[in-house]
C-alpha cells in the first residue's frame, strides 16, 4: 500500500520504516529541512535500538523516502497517517497547531480518496475535528481513524512489530479495513485489533499512559515511606509483584519518570477532565509525586555534602529520560544536575547515546566525559541517573581508585546494597536502607 507518514519524529519514523519493512511503499515528510536533509544521506537523527538497519534495509530496497514536500507525498499515497509532536501548551492542554497545520496542508493536497490516522496522543474528540478541518479544505472524499500509538521508546522497533494490541478507532467502516490491512504484517501471533469508537480509542491512549505513570509514582511513594520506615522497597516490591491482581511490571522506584509523553499526557489528561467539568484527581497526585521525585537525591545529597558545594565534583552516570534512547525531554538528570551547578557542583557527564543531546542542553556548564570511568576522575560522589546496562556491573575497585570518595547516589537503584557494603561504598538509594557511613 502506498503510505506517507507526517512527522518522522520518534514515532514517526519507527512507524514509517517498520511499515516500509511490511512491504509497503512509505514516504516520511517532516518540516524539519536538516532532519529531511540528513535521512536521505542515510543518517538517523535519533538513536533506537535496531532502527538505522531497518532504515537502511527499507531505503536500499526503495521502499521508504524521505522528504519536505507534504502536497507531494500526500498526492502519491492512499493513507496519510499523522504523527507530528503534541506538546504540552502553556496551560498543560496539548497544543496542536503542528497536528492542524498537517491537516490543513493535507486538505489542500488531496486530490481523490485518502484515509487520514491519526496516531499522534491527542485530546477526546480530536479526531472528530480533524473530519470538519479536512471537510472545510477539500471537496474529496476521505476516511479518518484515530490510532493511538503504545510504542516505548527504547524499544521502539520491537513494540511497533509485534503490538500487544492495535487500536482503531472511527466509524468508517472502509477506513478501518485499509489500516487493519495495513497492520494485519505485525498481528500474526495473535494481539487484537480493536476497533472502538474514535473517543474511546483516544481515551485509552491517555488512559493507559496516565495508568502506568501513577503505578510509578505509587510505587515512588511506598519507597520513600520504605525509606523513613527502615523497610526495603526491593522486597516489598517483590511481595506485591507476585499477586497476580497486582504484577510485577512498573513497579521500580527511581527518581521518577521524564521523556516526551507521561509527563505531558498526565497534564493533558487533567486539562481534558477540567475542561469536563471533573478533577482527576489519581492522576494530579501522580504528577505531582513525580515532581518532587526527581529531585528527591538532593537534600540526601545536602546532607552529606552541605548545600554549598562549591569544590565538589559529582559524575553523573545516565542523561537520557531512560535507558536505550537519547531522549532527554524531561529527564530526571536534567533538573539533578541543574540543581547541582546552582549550589556551586562541577558535574562530568557520561551516557552511552544522550551525549549530543546534553551538549545542546547544557552547553559548556559541564564537562562530557569520555567514558563512564573517565567521568568518575576525582569525583566526590557518583549519581546514577539512568539504569542502562553497561552501568549495572562495573569495575567496583576501579571506580573507587578513581573516585576522590566512594560515594554512589543510585537513582535506579541498579546496585545490590551487600556487594556495595562489601567493596567499601558509602551507598544511598531509594527507598532502601543506606549502606556504609560517612568518612
Ligand atoms: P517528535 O517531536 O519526536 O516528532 C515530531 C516530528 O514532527 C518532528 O520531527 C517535527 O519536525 C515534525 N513536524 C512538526 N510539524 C510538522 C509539519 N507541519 N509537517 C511536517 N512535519 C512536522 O515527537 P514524537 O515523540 O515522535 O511524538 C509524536 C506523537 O506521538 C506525539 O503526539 C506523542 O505524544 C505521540 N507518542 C509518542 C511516543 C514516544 O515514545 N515518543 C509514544 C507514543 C505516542
Amino acid at each position: 500500500m502506498k503510505v506517507a507518514v507526517v512527522g518522522a519524529g520518534y514515532v514517526g519514523l519507527v512507524v514509517g520504516t517498520c511499515l516500509a519493512d511490511g512491504g509497503n511503499d512509505v514516504v516520511c515528510v517532516d518540516n524539519d529541512e536538516a532532519k529531511v536533509k540528513m535521512l536521505q544521506a542515510g543518517g538517523v537523527p535519533i538513536y533506537e535500538r535496531g532502527l538505522k538497519d531497518l532504515i537502511d534495509r527499507n531505503r536500499s530496497e526503495e521502499r521508504l523516502r524521505f522528504t519536505t514536500d507534504i502536497a507531494g507525498a500526500v498526492r502519491e499515497s492512499l493513507v496519510v497517517f499523522i504523527a507530528v509532536g503534541t506538546p504540552a501548551g502553556s496551560d498543560g492542554a496539548a497544543d496542536l497547531s503542528q497536528v492542524w497545520a498537517t491537516a490543513d496542508a493535507i486538505a489542500r493536497a488531496m486530490d481523490g480518496y485518502r484515509v487520514v490516522v491519526m496516531k499522534s496522543t491527542v485530546p477526546v474528540g480530536t479526531s472528530e475535528a480533524l473530519i470538519g478541518r479536512l471537510r472545510a479544505g477539500t471537496k474529496h472524499r476521505f476516511g479518518v481513524v484515530s490510532n493511538p500509538e503504545f510504542l516505548k521508546e527504547g524499544a521502539a522497533v520491537d513494540d511497533f512489530m509485534r503490538p500487544d494490541r492495535v487500536v482503531l478507532g472511527g466509524d468508517d467502516a472502509r477506513a478501518i479495513g485499509l489500516v487493519k490491512e495495513l497492520y494485519e504484517p505485525f498481528v500474526r501471533s495473535g494481539s487484537p485489533i480493536l476497533v472502538m469508537d474514535g473517543r474511546s480509542a483516544e481515551m485509552t491512549k491517555y488512559a493507559s499512559n496516565c495508568l502506568l505513570a501513577g503505578r510509578i509514582s505509587f510505587m515512588n511513594e511506598i519507597a520513600n515511606l520504605c525509606h523513613k520506615l527502615g523497610a526495603d522497597v526491593d522486597r516489598v516490591r517483590e511481595g506485591m509483584g507476585a499477586d497476580g491482581r497486582i504484577g510485577r511490571a512498573f513497579l521500580f522506584p527511581g527518581i521518577g519518570f521524564g521523556g516526551s509523553c507521561f509527563p505531558k499526557d498526565l497534564d493533558a489528561l487533567i486539562r481534558i477532565a477540567q475542561g469536563a467539568g471533573l478533577d482527576a484527581r489519581m492522576i494530579e497526585a501522580a504528577r505531582e509525586v513525580n515532581r518532587a521525585q526527581k529531585t528527591i537525591l538532593l537534600p540526601r545529597i545536602a546532607e552529606r555534602f552541605g548545600e554549598n558545594l562549591a569544590g565538589r565534583r559529582f559524575a553523573v552516570w545516565g542523561l537520557a529520560f531512560k535507558p536505550q534512547t537519547d531522549d532527554m525531554r524531561e529527564a530526571p538528570a536534567v533538573e539533578i544536575i541543574n540543581a547541582l551547578l546552582s549550589r556551586g557542583g562541577e558535574v562530568a557527564a557520561s551516557d552511552p547515546a544522550a551525549m549530543e543531546q546534553a551538549r545542546k542542553i547544557f552547553g559548556g556548564r559541564i564537562s562530557y566525559a569520555k567514558s563512564c570511568y573517565d567521568a568518575l576522575r576525582g569525583a566526590d560522589a557518583l549519581v546514577l541517573a539512568t539504569e542502562w546496562n553497561e552501568f549495572r556491573r562495573p569495575d567496583y575497585a576501579r571506580m573507587k581508585d578513581l573516585m576522590r570518595s566512594p560515594v554512589v547516589f543510585d537513582g535506579r537503584n541498579i546496585y545490590s546494597r551487600k556487594i556495595m557494603e562489601e567493596a567499601g561504598f558509602e551507598y544511598y538509594s531509594i527507598g532502601r536502607p543506606d549502606v556504609g557511613t560517612p568518612r
